[in-house]
């Protein structure tokens, strides 16, 4: 057996562990390569979740950022009975932020949902840690500081998205960017994929929900079946590959195999292919350039198997017109269609819109915000609670 010296050994912390990142992440850790280490896991409020996670996985360190239940105030306090092998403390983003830049942890998997991400994510950039980016939120909402701190830190930001994944080992083997003729980004569809145009209105939470091909979170299903999530990739894509928002495309592919493809200047296209599975990504994040032994299944290459793409249609998905547009004028436009959205799918999920009007309201929004070329954190996080509240205002104003 190999010998592993203390060198080779990298601390990981996962924050965000109860949710389907966060659940994958481990489950690669505790499988795969051994010189990755436990270092530290976060949740917010699936603190049963978290306690299972503790026994079964033994991380050095546990915070958790919505302690305010009994048993969590028994786990503060040691007593009860607890049989937790570490201490939960309780945490919020600014002890997070400590955590992911003391020397405890070498890789950050960054699975926390949503805008409240951001900061961690970007304190792990500007640390010069390594990165496994699975909140998107951080590139599209402050991409220009994501990148202009990994590249001063000399931090590695690995992308956990699939379709990013999938770009960004197209792209090893030394190629460079200006070698891109442009990325395809491929898509699902989501589960309304084969409706009718004039029946999406109709769609309830379930029907939104029931993904054909992917196991995620509730937020970025919905966001799956407005295709929001493709133009939330778009944005992503063009921050961490340097592209412009032109050399990127997007195409339906139904059986969610082929994760995303590179097309070079001579016209040749490399893709990346394997069964939809999150583990693959996370633990390529975790041992890139090295590709090692993997919990996920291969291919079934003994049964006939069809691969799709057709054409996406803008009309059916408006969200995708705003993801290229966003990621045409940069600047505060990510943090305001970011915002407008989570707001909206929140509403929707409440059963208070129609699926359909995502995408209306956030237009609306995006267009009636201050735009600046160039903002700052705290310009970007005010932003992003005006988006919030623009939608509640536009909620409150149509009852
Ligand atoms: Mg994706």
């Amino acid at each position: 057996m190999e010998t592993i010296s203390l060198s080779q050994i990298r601390n990981v912390a996962i924050l965000g562990s109860t949710g389907s990142i966060g659940r994958a992440a481990l489950e690669v850790l505790s499988k795969g390569d051994p010189r990755f280490r436990l270092a530290a896991i976060s949740c917010h409020t699936q603190l049963d979740r978290f306690e299972e996670q503790i026994q079964t996985y033994s991380p050095k360190f546990a915070f958790a950022t919505g302690l305010f239940n009994e048993q969590a105030k028994r786990w503060q306090s040691g007593d009860g009975g607890s049989t937790l092998s570490c201490t939960v403390r309780e945490s919020s983003t600014d002890r997070l932020v400590s955590l992911v830049q003391s020397p405890e942890v070498d890789i950050v998997v960054a699975g926390i949902v949503g805008i409240a991400g951001l900061e961690t994510a970007l304190a792990a950039a500007q640390a010069g840690k390594r990165l496994a980016l699975a909140n998107k939120e951080s590139l599209v909402v402050s991409g220009s500081l994501m990148m202009e701190a990994a590249k001063s830190s000399g931090a590695e930001i690995v992308p956990v998205d699939s379709e990013h994944s999938a770009v960004f080992q197209c792209l090893q083997a030394g190629r460079e960017i200006s070698e891109v003729k442009r990325i395809i980004l491929t898509a699902s569809g989501g589960p309304l994929r084969d409706w009718p145009i004039d029946k999406l209105s109709e769609a309830t939470i379930s029907d939104a929900l029931s993904h054909p091909t992917w196991k995620m979170g509730r937020k970025i299903t919905v966001d799956s079946a407005t295709m929001m999530n493709k133009a939330l990739e778009i944005i992503e894509a063009k921050w961490l590959f340097d592209l412009e928002p032109e050399q990127i495309a997007v195409v339906l592919h139904p059986q969610s195999i082929i994760h995303s493809m590179v097309e070079f200047n001579d016209g040749s296209i490399l893709g990346q292919m394997s069964p939809p599975d999150m583990r693959l990504p996370i633990q390529y994040a975790l041992t890139y350039p090295n590709r090692v032994q993997s919990p996920s299944p291969s291919l079934d290459w003994t049964q006939p198997t069809h691969l799709d793409w057709k054409p996406v249609d803008l009309e059916r998905y408006p969200a995708l017109q705003l993801g290229f547009e966003v990621a045409k004028r940069g600047g505060t436009c990510g943090a305001v269609l970011n915002a407008a959205n989570e707001a909206s799918v929140e509403l929707f999920l409440d059963n208070k819109i129609k699926l359909t009007e995502i995408a209306t309201i956030c237009r609306q929004v995006l267009d009636h915000h201050h735009f600046s070329p160039s903002p700052t954190l705290s310009e970007l996080l005010a932003l992003d609670r005006w988006g919030h509240k623009e939608v509640q205002r536009w909620i409150t104003s149509k009852c």
